[in-house]
């Protein structure tokens, strides 16, 4: 009972700073709460349904609920997935198949690995790694399975070295 009135309380007063301070013609506007669907905590979302969760970073998105297993922008892994991460108390960051599905569901990705920028583009049926700025470190590959398997950094398997990549993101 008391937790319905803190989220009708919350609810309210997002309405009223909505309504004053922000500009209404923002279509990212937040309109309304709900619960994160990882997490539970409340959340704030705008009129298509998109909001991330300050707990757990979460990226709310209605087209999910529907594709629980998918990969899907903005969100880098699964929604089962990061239920079952949230779960046990780990970061909801991807591993490198997540990071492939990204890949071939959005066509370019980065990463960060020892301070160094390094991009993945799926064009042209090939995907392409390099480290930014750097066109000798390109690596060509025909399909995901041979980069999961040989994509390197100075010799180095990325599948081997993902636990230390940071920053795994869409461009
Ligand atoms: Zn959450």
């Amino acid at each position: 009972m008391k937790e319905g009135n803190d989220y009708e309380k919350q609810k309210n007063t997002l309405k009223l700073i909505n309504n004053e301070f922000l500009n209404c013609n923002d279509p990212h506007e937040k309109i309304d709460l709900k619960a994160c669907d990882v997490c539970g905590k409340i959340v704030a979302i705008d009129q298509f349904g998109f909001g991330e969760c300050e707990n757990c970073g979460w990226i709310q998105d209605p087209n999910l609920i529907e594709m629980s297993d998918k990969v899907l922008y903005p969100n880098r892994i699964s929604l089962n997935k990061a239920r079952f991460l949230y779960k046990q108390g780990k970061k909801l960051e991807p591993d490198i198949d997540d990071f492939i599905a990204g890949l071939m569901m959005y066509s370019e990705m980065e990463f960060w690995y020892n301070n160094k920028n390094y991009g993945v583009c799926h064009a042209n049926n090939q995907i392409e790694f390099f480290e930014d700025k750097n066109e000798s470190s390109l690596q060509v590959y025909a399909n995901t399975s041979e980069f999961r398997e040989k994509a390197n950094i100075d010799g180095k398997l990325l599948k081997d070295i993902w636990k230390e990549v940071v920053k795994a993101d869409y461009m």
